[in-house]
């Protein structure tokens, strides 16, 4: 019997602290590989390589070392890192792809996750609901890159039948690790501000309101996409997925409930110009109708399930 291998790579981050997780939980720690450039601040769980994407030879040793079947590919430089070094963010954007691309059309990977983001809409999308297809004209060089990336999976899976699977992620929210230069990393900042200070002053307008997501379901999702039969998977550029929208002044007023002293002040800066470009909300019909896809948080439940885990100092690593 073949059994599956999995690499993550990016997993000393946001996501991958938590999908590295995930993935062991059901397959076994000894099966699933985590890969960064840097080992997690969190210590490892579990099998590590040190690898720079944008090394493709030693990209290949390990998925070989390893016998890899499948790559979750997170290593990227998220929108607000990314205005700040645009030609870097490009490189590693792309060319991390490409390295992942080429080995699954080698044959030598079988599947392939790669996430896009909901950067990928601009000023000329429509605000609410955004439809999966639509105007898509990003202003930042993040939403141009993961844009193209989609693009790029797409041809590689009609030219050379390569199984890529992607999500066009929201903000997300999770307390288990520090959050990596994002536009919506203001919603983590929030709640550990909140507890450990009272206070917090958030980088955008308080009517900001972005889609967002709590990382359990943002998990579920990866890997209910990633199990789904090929042949369900309509789109392979990458999938609108919706868990919750909402402002920061809703979060401030939900968290409040918890710390009724907890005080939100607003100082928007270059951020609130990469929020004013993306959607309200998103229309995730397609995810839906083709895998199954439904999200279990809300605002509320979201907030009390963070404050549980952070306010808890055993859990809380931020
Ligand atoms: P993050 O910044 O927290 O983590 C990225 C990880 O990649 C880091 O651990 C970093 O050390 C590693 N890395 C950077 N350069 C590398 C390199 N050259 N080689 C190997 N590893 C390298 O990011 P994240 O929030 O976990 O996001 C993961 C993916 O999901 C990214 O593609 C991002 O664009 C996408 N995404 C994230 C969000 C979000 O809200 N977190 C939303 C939409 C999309």
């Amino acid at each position: 019997m073949i059994k599956d291998k999995f690499l993550v790579i990016g997993s000393s981050g946001q996501i991958g602290t938590d999908l590295c997780e995930g993935l062991r939980n059901i397959y076994g720690v000894s099966n699933v590989v985590a890969a960064d450039i840097h080992p997690s601040p969190n210590g490892e769980s579990g099998p590590f390589e040190e690898l720079n994407i944008l090394d493709a030879e030693n990209l290949r040793k390990i998925i070989i070392k390893h016998s890899i079947t499948e790559v979750y590919l997170l290593a990227a430089l998220l929108s607000a890192n990314a205005e700040k070094n645009p030609a870097a963010a490009w490189h590693l954007n792309m060319q991390g792809l490409f390295n992942v691309l080429e080995l699954a059309k080698e044959k030598l990977i079988s599947k392939i996750f790669w996430p896009s983001s909901i950067a990928v809409f601009g000023p000329h999308s429509p605000k609410n609901n955004t439809p999966q297809h639509t105007v898509a004209d990003p202003l930042t060089v993040y939403g141009i890159s993961k844009l193209a990336g989609e693009r790029w999976c797409e041809y590689y899976f009609k030219t050379f039948g390569v199984d890529v699977r992607s999500i066009r992620y929201p903000g997300l929210i999770g307390y288990k690790s520090k959050p990596g230069g994002g536009t919506t990393d203001y919603a983590v900042h929030i709640f550990n501000e909140a507890i450990t200070q009272g206070k917090y002053e958030c980088f955008l307008k308080e009517d900001a309101i972005l889609p967002m997501m709590y990382m359990p379901d943002a998990i579920e999702a990866t890997i209910r996409l990633m199990n789904c039969d090929s042949s369900k998977i309509n789109i392979r550029s990458s999938y609108n997925i919706a868990g919750m929208s909402f402002s920061p002044a809703e979060i401030a007023r939900e968290i409040k409930k918890h710390y009724p002293d907890f005080v939100c002040t607003y100082k928007p800066d270059f951020r609130q110009e990469i929020a004013k470009t993306w959607p309200h909300s998103i229309d995730d019909s397609s995810a839906r109708l083709d895998w199954g896809w439904t999200p279990s948080f809300n605002l509320e439940s979201m907030t009390s399930d963070m404050i549980l885990h952070l306010a808890e100092p055993k859990v809380s690593n931020i």
